[in-house]
């Protein structure tokens, strides 16, 4: 059957035709048969350069080989115990070994569940119920942060089904803007657990901190007694092996992660000080569980992925992320578009519109229409990158010098077209 067909039969299987609302665009999306280092192909047999990488789980590319080897042979000794493994223990100290913040870690199953969990956590160690989050960060699909959301919930800002009860507890205010937190932080220190901050804002574009904003925001947090989060789901080993903390070099009091630090396979993980993730059960009194919490079989995946991430791996990666990067924003001027090239180390994306991003109100300036024609040309093109403006594209270390040519030969007709 044709995308088309699969896509007509899905729709009577599941909301939308999709088990995840950003996988939906119009007239219908694409059905993926099998996937190899940049490469995607669809139930047609169409190639395309994938620049979406499973929304950046995917550093290596698809089926690293050495990813699933290792994975087959744990398959064949087993695929949840239900019990503690040596492993667990051997992926803990590469995170810890490589991420300042971490000194004790519990693996979890989903970026939805690490924020979920280290919300509670910074609850219950200082004993507050408030949260702020900024303006278009997207930390997952549950109750607590589905408050201004980006990525898939920027088209549902406000979901039936959240109680106010919950959503009263998070306060929101622009990402990049100093004044406004302070403002917040002046009127609510005293109720205000926890200040969660995507690094990087990879679910409205990509959009960097200004300069010093991460420094303020780690002095504003720790002279309130506030804990600082950073949802690393995204930046964590992408940015480099450290993740944004080592990039920035400002170090968090918790740290959310996931995608990467699974290797393509169902992960998710929340780190930090000894004396905060002590409380968590069952020695503490703050609750988290799983079923499948440290799998074995996501957990050799991420061990063998994060074998890989030496810094000339980053070194090689990055250089190619700057490659591009310049590259389209030449292509960008040679045209004379009212487009800006946005993005940092494998990570790139552009919007519509030439004011310079730096919070979502911005980012919303973007023609999305032009944006959609964008998206289509590039797949008809051969290029596969997430469907919405407010999202991020990646690169691998699979994407070979041929891959970005061809890249940047799309974009041009592509944005020829759109514009
Ligand atoms: N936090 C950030 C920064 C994310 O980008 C995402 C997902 O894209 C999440 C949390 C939620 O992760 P998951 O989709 O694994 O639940």
């Amino acid at each position: 059957m044709n995308s088309k067909d699969l896509f007509n039969e899905s729709k009577r299987y599941f909301p939308g035709g999709v088990n995840s609302p950003v996988r939906a665009f119009k007239p219908y999306p694409v059905f993926i048969e099998k996937a190899k280092g940049s490469k995607i192909w669809d139930v047609e047999g169409n190639e395309y350069i994938d620049c979406c990488l499973g929304y950046g789980p995917l550093i290596l590319g698809h089926s690293d080989s050495n990813v699933i080897d290792n994975v087959c042979s744990q398959a064949s000794i087993g695929t949840a115990y239900g019990a503690p493994t040596e492993n667990e223990i051997k992926l803990a100290k590469m995170v810890i070994d490589r991420v300042p913040c971490a000194e004790m870690i519990r693996f979890v199953n989903s970026g939805t569940e690490a924020t979920m969990s280290a919300i509670r956590l910074a609850r219950g160690f200082n004993g507050k119920n408030k949260i702020v989050k900024f303006e278009g960060s997207y930390h997952g699909a549950h109750d607590y942060v589905l408050v201004k959301s980006g990525s898939g919930a920027a088209a549902l800002p406000d979901s039936l089904g959240i109680p106010e009860d919950t959503t009263k507890n998070t306060l929101t205010c622009p990402y990049n803007d100093e004044d406004a937190l302070k403002k917040l932080i002046v009127d609510e220190k005293d109720n205000i657990a926890a200040v969660i901050v995507e690094p990087v804002m990879g679910n409205i574009g990509c959009v960097e901190p200004n300069n010093g904003y991460l420094e303020f925001l780690r002095e504003i947090t720790e002279e309130n007694n506030i804990l600082l989060i950073f949802d690393e789901v995204i930046t964590g080993f992408r940015l480099s092996s450290g993740g944004a903390q080592t990039y920035y070099s400002i170090t968090p009091d918790l740290v959310t992660m996931g995608k990467i630090i699974g290797g393509g396979f169902p992960m998710g993980a929340f780190a930090g000080k000894h004396e905060i993730m002590e409380m968590i059960a069952p020695e503490g009194n703050v609750y988290q569980a799983g079923t499948f919490n440290g799998n074995p079989i996501s957990v050799k995946a991420g061990i063998s992925t994060l074998n890989k991430l030496d810094q000339d791996f980053y070194k090689n990666l990055n250089k190619k992320g700057n490659y591009l990067r310049n590259q389209i924003s030449e292509i960008v001027d040679n045209l004379d578009l009212n487009i800006q090239t946005v993005g940092l180390a494998s990570m790139f994306q552009i919007y519509f519109n030439r004011d310079k991003v730096t919070n979502y109100e911005i980012a919303k300036k973007s023609d999305i229409e032009r944006f959609s024609i964008y998206f289509h040309e590039l797949l008809d093109n051969g290029i596969f990158i997430p469907p919405s403006q407010f999202e991020c594209n990646f690169l691998s270390s699979s994407h070979s010098n041929e891959d970005i040519e061809k890249l940047l030969i799309a974009i041009e007709d592509s944005l020829k077209i759109a514009w």
